[in-house]
C-alpha cells in the first residue's frame, strides 16, 4: 500500500464507513480493511426468495448461540458490508430505548450511554445519509429533534 494511513479501519460496512467518512473530512488518511469482494449486481439482488429464503449472499460458515447450536449468520462480508441488503430505515430511537425494555422474546438491557449522548450524531447521520422525514408529528419524538434535511416522500404532497 502507498503511503501510512493515520487510522487503519477493519471492515467497511456502515459503521466503518460513517467513521472513514468523518476522519477523511477531518484531513486524516484513512485505509479500510474489508474482508469481502463486491456484491455482484445480478437480477436475485432485488429477489426477496433469493436473498431471504436462499440466503444468497450471506456467509456458508456457522456460528454457535450459548446454548452451542449451530446457525448461519445473517451477516454480509461485501464492500459495503449488510448496508448492501439493509431496508435503508435509519432510526433514531427514542428515550425509552435505551432503558431496559421487555420484549416477547426477552430483555433488552439498559445502555450505557443514553439518547442524549447520541442525540447530537443522531443529526449529523440524517445529513449525510439524506434521511427523509417530518419532525414534529410523532408522539414519542424526543424534544428538539431538527427539521429532517429531506421532506417525508409521503408526505410531499401535502
Ligand atoms: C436484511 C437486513 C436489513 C436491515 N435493515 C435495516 C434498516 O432498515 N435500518 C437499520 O438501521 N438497520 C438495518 N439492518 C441492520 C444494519 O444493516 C446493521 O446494523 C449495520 O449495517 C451494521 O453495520 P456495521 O458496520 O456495524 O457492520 P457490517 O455491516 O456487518 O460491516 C462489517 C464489515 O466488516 C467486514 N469484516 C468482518 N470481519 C472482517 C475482518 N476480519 N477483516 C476485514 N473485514 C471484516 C465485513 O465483511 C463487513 O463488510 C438490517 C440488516 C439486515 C441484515
Amino acid at each position: 500500500m502507498p503511503g501510512q494511513p493515520d487510522v487503519l479501519i477493519i471492515g467497511s460496512g456502515i459503521g466503518g464507513g460513517t467513521l472513514a467518512s468523518r476522519l477523511v473530512q477531518h484531513g486524516l488518511h484513512v485505509t479500510i480493511l474489508e474482508r469481502g469482494g463486491f456484491l455482484p449486481q445480478e437480477a436475485e439482488n432485488w429477489n426477496v426468495d433469493a436473498v431471504f429464503g436462499e440466503q444468497l449472499y450471506v456467509p456458508t460458515e456457522t456460528w454457535c448461540d450459548k446454548h452451542g447450536n449451530a446457525f448461519r449468520p445473517g451477516t454480509y462480508y461485501y464492500v459495503g458490508g449488510s448496508s448492501k441488503m439493509f431496508g435503508a430505515v435509519m432510526i433514531r430511537f427514542r428515550e425509552a430505548d435505551f432503558m431496559e425494555l421487555v420484549h416477547e422474546d426477552g430483555i433488552s438491557p439498559e445502555w450505557p450511554i443514553k439518547y442524549p449522548d447520541l442525540e447530537p450524531y443522531y443529526a449529523l447521520a440524517e445529513k449525510m445519509y439524506c434521511v427523509h422525514g417530518t419532525a414534529g408529528v410523532d408522539p414519542t419524538e424526543p424534544p428538539g429533534v431538527p427539521p429532517y434535511p429531506f421532506r417525508n416522500r409521503l408526505n410531499r404532497r401535502s
